[in-house]
């Protein structure tokens, strides 16, 4: 039995324009109705849970997450990454493909579908491979990892470099109906940086990733896309070059999109300097308003939390990420999870490797940096987490139509709490928000009708 009432809450789904007062009916893992009618049709045995006061949307979906399985089990599995996902509000995930073994040929694909479908609590999607092993060098099988079920094609962690083979993969995918989705990187322009090349990067002595080393590659992508039709996702973008190209590429109709990460609209390069110098300069006012003295997180200079690729930007940068999320440039929202292990995280700043989990802080943060400061309407943030990553994966997810899957998610906009390390789901803690003041948090995530997380389940 998966019948459940949820009454009284406010209702948001954007795809269908609703954003009203209103209960939802939930029958056998079906949304049956939402509405004046759904109380009355509800049977007699169904659980009934009152939502008063808080938001219920479609299930969240985050489009870029490291789930580690097969083969590092040890950072994250597909059963932790699943619950750390539903204990941040996603009731759905698109997983990368750089596992090991890679996710470069359909039976991977099928081992990750049948691990998924015994252990996981949140549906995983699965992207395949551009290239074999994501070497850059040879195609891996489009066709084959299309009909074993991939919702994408990408490199992550991994950039194909020779345009000749970026253009043959965007024309197969384009034969196969399945956008291609990348991690825009120039080797050749970033060669070993570690992080963003500025000020700081010269000041802390570390080598700078250059931002026109993403840009060279967004810039590429938009020609390709332009030359073959095809569809084109740039990933986690970071710097305001990026923003401004792609902008103008939409304006003229390219089929390309983007998507951003809060780590990169919340922290800057300034933060690698430690918290004390993030404070005095970029962390001013950065939701809004100056945090009190005493509830400033504090972190060391050259914390490895602080190590991701894209690396944190400048300032600048930032205030263009949040203008191209506001103005609709990048119409995704997503973590980038990369879950890391203590041991390997507990190095030096260059020998560390990049990436941060952020399944279970990216809705507080966006909601902290988009919705609290007024950028964007609850609506319009909540779509870019539910209808806009559905319609370019070409999901059946992101609505609460009626007949849909009863993928929902309750959450409270106005909760403050703080990201407790006790209380993560995730394997791993490479996480710079432990101990943050965060505003906005999930109450229950319900996927096919069932509640597969809650807050007060606690
Ligand atoms: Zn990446």
């Amino acid at each position: 039995m998966n019948d459940l009432l949820l009454t009284g809450g406010r209702v948001i789904d954007t795809a269908n324009r609703i954003d009203a007062v209103a209960d939802v009916l939930i029958i056998n893992g079906k949304i049956s109705a939402v509405g004046p009618e759904a109380a009355a049709r509800a049977p007699a045995g169904a659980e009934r849970m009152d939502v008063k006061g808080l938001i219920v949307c479609p299930g969240l979906i985050d489009m870029h997450v490291h789930l580690r399985e097969p083969g590092q089990a040890a950072k994250e599995t597909i059963a932790t990454g699943t619950a750390a996902a539903a204990r941040g509000g996603f009731t759905s995930l698109v997983c990368m493909p750089n596992t090991s073994p890679a996710i470069d040929n359909s039976g991977t694909v099928a081992l990750i579908h049948e691990r998924a479908a015994q252990q996981g609590v949140v549906n995983v999607f699965i992207t395949g491979a551009i290239t074999k092993n994501l070497a850059g060098e040879e195609l891996a099988p489009t066709g084959s990892l299309k009909r074993a079920g991939v919702v994408a094609i990408t490199d992550d962690g991994h950039c194909v470099q020779n345009n000749e083979l970026m253009r043959r993969a965007l024309e197969y995918a384009k034969m196969f109906e399945l956008p291609v989705m990348d991690h825009c990187q120039d080797y050749a322009l970033v060669t070993d940086g570690v992080m963003h090349e500025g000020y700081w990067s010269t000041a802390l002595g570390l080598r700078g990733w250059p931002a026109a080393g993403e840009e060279m590659i967004v810039a590429r992508n938009i020609l390709l896309a332009e030359a073959t039709g095809a569809r084109v996702h740039c990933q986690h973008l970071s710097t305001a070059g990026s923003v401004r190209l792609l902008r103008e590429a939409r304006q003229r109709g390219v089929s390309i999109s983007g998507e951003a990460c809060p780590h990169h609209f919340v922290l800057t390069d300034a933060a690698v300097a430690g918290s004390e110098r993030f404070w005095d300069t970029d962390g001013k006012g950065v939701f809004g308003f100056d945090l009190a003295g005493n509830e400033r997180p504090t972190w060391p200079a050259y914390d490895t939390n602080l190590k991701m690729n894209p690396p944190l930007r400048s300032a600048r940068d930032r205030e263009a990420i949040l203008e191209g999320l506001a103005d609709g440039t990048i119409e995704v929202l997503c973590s980038d999870h990369a879950p890391h292990c203590d041991y390997e995280k507990q190095v030096e700043f260059d020998y560390a490797p990049f990436g941060i989990t952020g399944l279970e802080t990216e809705l507080a943060l966006a909601l902290m940096q988009l919705y609290h400061t007024r950028r964007l309407e609850l609506a319009e943030l909540i779509a870019r987490f539910t209808v806009a990553p559905a319609r370019l994966l070409g999901l059946p997810k992101g609505t609460l139509t009626a007949g849909a899957d009863a993928d929902v998610t309750v959450f409270d906009p106005e909760r403050d709490w703080v990201f407790d390390k006790q209380a993560t789901a995730s394997k791993s803690v490479n996480s710079p928000f432990y101990g943050w003041p965060l505003k906005g948090k999930t109450i229950a995530t319900i996927v096919a009708g069932k509640r597969v997380w809650a807050d007060d389940l606690e």
